[in-house]
């Protein structure tokens, strides 16, 4: 009977600890939106630095003066390194997609963590400061993420319109899709390293621009307090 006990409790003990409590976090999960009124919109880029399409993206973007967030996996960021301090010198927002970009919600909550810090740690090793939002490769995230996010006092960032760039889609129904479907608020998905997502951006920055849209960081957006 005891032992029955003994173990249960262990078994309790060990779940709190993956699982977490997470009720005080209701409201401080991340971002995936901005405020639906105000005419601001987010380009976020996940899984570079790599050295294909990144530097394009770059001239698009430093022509047009539009500041993005860039969700880096560590060890990239760490073997292109020159590529993510010129990133953070144009005023691009650097943020966290872990550092090998595994399933995160397939890992336990110690190598969860251990991935966030591995890429936040690379970050520091270049002088860049800690950034407040880990994506999770693949958007996939359950408790577990959660927990160890909330351990590693990062918050999640997300999109509310994806690009589905890394389909093979050509760059015209990217450019339709992104041009159609951006509302005030919107965080748009797309990744490095996808040509014709290099192709569309132009047409896309200058598409939001006539309407209107002032482009922003994921951060400035979250400071806005529009959550
Ligand atoms: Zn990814």
């Amino acid at each position: 009977m005891l032992h029955r006990k003994l173990v249960t409790t262990a078994l309790a003990l060990f779940l709190c600890v993956e699982w977490g409590p997470l009720s005080t976090e209701r409201g401080q999960w991340g971002i995936a939106s901005g405020d639906p009124f105000v005419k601001e919109v987010v380009l976020t880029f996940d899984d570079g630095p790599r050295e294909h399409g990144i530097q394009e993206i770059m001239s698009v973007l430093g022509d047009r003066n539009v500041p993005a967030t860039f969700f880096l996996v560590g060890k990239f960021a760490e073997r292109y390194s020159p590529i993510t301090l010129s990133l953070a010198a144009a005023g691009h927002e650097i943020a966290n997609h872990s550092y090998t970009h595994p399933k995160l919600y397939q890992l336990w909550v110690e190598k969860i963590m251990r991935e966030a810090e591995r890429c936040d740690e690379v970050m520091e090793n270049l002088g860049l400061r800690k950034t407040r939002f880990l994506r999770p490769p693949g958007g996939s995230f359950n408790l577990k993420v959660f927990n160890a996010m909330r351990r590693k006092g990062l918050k999640l960032g997300l999109w509310s319109l994806n690009s589905a760039d890394y389909t093979g889609r050509p760059a015209e129904e990217i450019v339709r899709l992104v041009t159609h479907s951006v509302k005030p608020g919107t965080v748009v998905l797309m990744h490095s390293g996808v040509p014709n997502t290099v192709t569309a951006l132009p047409e896309i920055i200058q598409n939001l621009l006539m309407q209107g849209f002032r482009f922003v960081r994921l951060e400035d957006m979250w400071n806005g307090g529009r959550t």
